[in-house]
C-alpha cells in the first residue's frame, strides 16, 4: 500500500468505487470518467507503478480477471468489442501510478479511436 496512491485508498475501503469483481489479489470497479459505458479498471491489489514491478503470479492473475472480465463487461452493455490495454509510466499516459488495465466497451460506429492509432 502506498499512502498518496488514489486506487490504494480504493483497496482500501477509503475511497468508494464502484466494484464488479474482487479477488484476495484483483479488484475491479467502474472507472470514474468512464470513455465509454462499462469503462471498467482492473488493478492488482498490492500496490505497483509498472507492469513490470509485477512478479509473475500476480501478472498471472492479473490477467486471468481481465480475460473473464472483458466478455462479461462487453455483455453487460451490450457491446460489440472492447479495448483493453494499459499507460505503462507517464509519457505513455498513465495519471494514476498503479497498475490498472482499462477494459473499454466498444460499439460500432462509435468513432473512438483504436489503440494503435496512438501516435499516428
Ligand atoms: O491510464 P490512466 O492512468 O490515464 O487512467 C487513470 C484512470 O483512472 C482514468 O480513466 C480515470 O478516470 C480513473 N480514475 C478513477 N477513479 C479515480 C481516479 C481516476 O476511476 N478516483
Amino acid at each position: 500500500m502506498s499512502d498518496d496512491c488514489i486506487f490504494c485508498s480504493i483497496v482500501a475501503g477509503d475511497i468508494p468505487a464502484r466494484t464488479v469483481h474482487e479477488t484476495d489479489d484483483v479488484l475491479a470497479f467502474l472507472d470514474a470518467n468512464p470513455l465509454a459505458p462499462g469503462h471498467t479498471l482492473v488493478i492488482p491489489k498490492a500496490h505497483a507503478r509498472h507492469v513490470g514491478d509485477l512478479d509473475d503470479d500476480l501478472a498471472s492473475d492479473l490477467f486471468a480477471a481481465v480475460t473473464d472480465l472483458t466478455p462479461r463487461v462487453q455483455d453487460a452493455v451490450d457491446a460489440d468489442a472492447a479495448n483493453v490495454g494499459i499507460n505503462d509510466g507517464e509519457a505513455a499516459g498513465q495519471e494514476v501510478p498503479h497498475v490498472h488495465v482499462h477494459v473499454i466497451p466498444r460499439f460500432e460506429g462509435d468513432g473512438g479511436a483504436p489503440l494503435h492509432a496512438v501516435g499516428g
